[in-house]
């Protein structure tokens, strides 16, 4: 059964057969409401998982200037066997210096390299597209994580006067590179279509006519990692072209790779086609290695604390964490939990319903106590 600790009161139980340790943290705005939901999910399903609640975020930033504790990400690596994070972001930090040093701290420093955020419609009626159904839109977008523009390489020169320079550099690494490209082709061979159809394209996404330097080292690199992957169709699109597909013929699609900013864009855009960013869930993964699970939308400080954010993201994010530490039964009664939560629309208002947070997780959290 699956139990719940406050941070400072108890330190994870030592490690036994089964049982797998997840450090929450829940951060900000929405953040602090979707999580404990997608909490007692989790507990409804009876997976034998031990959640360690940590307060890091803006309140904790503001109360003592701690964004993350001494130590804190090798603890995480250490301690735990996964991390369920809500989102970062508050308007009383202007710098948002804690977002930045938790949320991309957790991604850079643990190395966290491959972004995995699954894109499904699970109902025709969430899609803005005409005649398009639950089959059309199903593929994953794999984000670069750990370098690109979010490294915040750069600087400012002559700031403030009429001659101000600024420049953020793209930083791409062949190691980085290599990395997620070959996760990408891993990726498509492992997982098959939700109709049980085996994924069979790995679609690279740059903008390599204009930005050569970098598209030219992704270009080389695909051509490479793609020609150990013979059964794999190898395609490429320009990321602007890739947006308008997108919109057009989402059938077309299985894996995408792409760049740290890219795949930050067009998973904006994808989340729209499965009913907005209240849907959409996302891995942060390192293979063997302690890995983050957070929904794709940010803090959302205009609905945060009212009880109408859409919790299913943070609850499909769940279900993603729980299949990655081998909990495939309980996943799978989430997501089916959360199918039918849609379909009988006992969901917010944001994708059609009348219920709030609390009471749309609710319902899940009681489906998937009897499934
Ligand atoms: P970030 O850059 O941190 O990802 P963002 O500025 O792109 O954040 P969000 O905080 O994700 O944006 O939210 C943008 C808007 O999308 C919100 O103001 C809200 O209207 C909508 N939104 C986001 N998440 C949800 C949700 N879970 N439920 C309902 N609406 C949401």
């Amino acid at each position: 059964m699956s139990s719940t600790k406050k941070e400072k009161k108890q330190a994870p139980s030592p490690r036994n057969e089964g049982k797998k340790r997840v450090a929450v943290i829940p951060g900000d705005g929405i953040g602090q409401e979707v999580i404990p939901q997608a909490v007692k999910v989790i507990q409804a399903t009876g997976a034998n998982v031990e959640l360690t609640e940590f307060d890091w975020g803006a309140d904790r930033y503001l109360r003592d200037g701690t964004t993350v504790p001494a130590d804190g990400f090798a603890m995480l690596a250490r301690d735990f066997d996964a991390i369920l994070v809500g989102a970062f972001g508050d308007p009383r930090v202007k710098t948002n210096i804690h977002a930045k040093e938790i949320l991309l701290g957790m991604r850079f420093k643990m190395d966290l390299y491959a972004n995995v955020r699954p894109v499904r419609l699970l109902d025709a009626a969430l899609c803005p597209l005409k005649g398009v159904e639950p089959k059309d839109v199903d593929f994953v977008v794999l984000r670069e994580n750990t370098e690109g523009v979010y490294t915040d390489a750069g600087g400012v020169f002559k700031g403030g006067t009429p001659d101000e320079i600024a420049t953020q550099e793209d930083i791409n690494t062949r190691k980085g590179v290599e990395r997620i490209i070959r996760y990408a082709f891993q990726y498509c061979e492992q997982h098959t279509k939700l109709d049980g159809s085996p994924c069979k394209t790995v679609l690279m996404c740059d903008k390599s006519n204009a930005m050569t330097h970098a598209g030219g080292l992704w270009q080389r690199v695909f051509k490479e990692v793609s020609g150990e992957y013979p059964h794999i169709t190898a395609q490429h699109m320009y990321v602007d072209a890739l947006c308008m597909q997108m919109v057009r013929d989402p059938r077309q699609f299985d894996v995408i790779v792409t760049n740290n900013m890219f795949g930050d864009i067009i998973t904006d855009l994808a989340a729209g086609l499965q009913g907005g960013l209240g849907m959409a869930a996302s891995g942060n993964i390192h293979p063997g290695r302690t890995s983050m699970f957070e929904p794709v939308h940010g803090s959302a400080p205009p609905i945060a604390g009212k009880n109408v954010a859409n919790p299913f993201g943070a609850i499909l994010t769940a279900a993603m964490m729980l299949r990655h530490l081998e909990f495939e039964k309980e996943a799978g009664k989430i997501e089916a939990a959360v199918l039918a939560a849609v379909r009988e629309k006992k969901t917010t208002q944001d994708i059609g319903g009348k219920l709030g947070t609390k009471e749309a997780a609710e319902w899940v959290a009681l489906r998937v106590g009897q499934g």
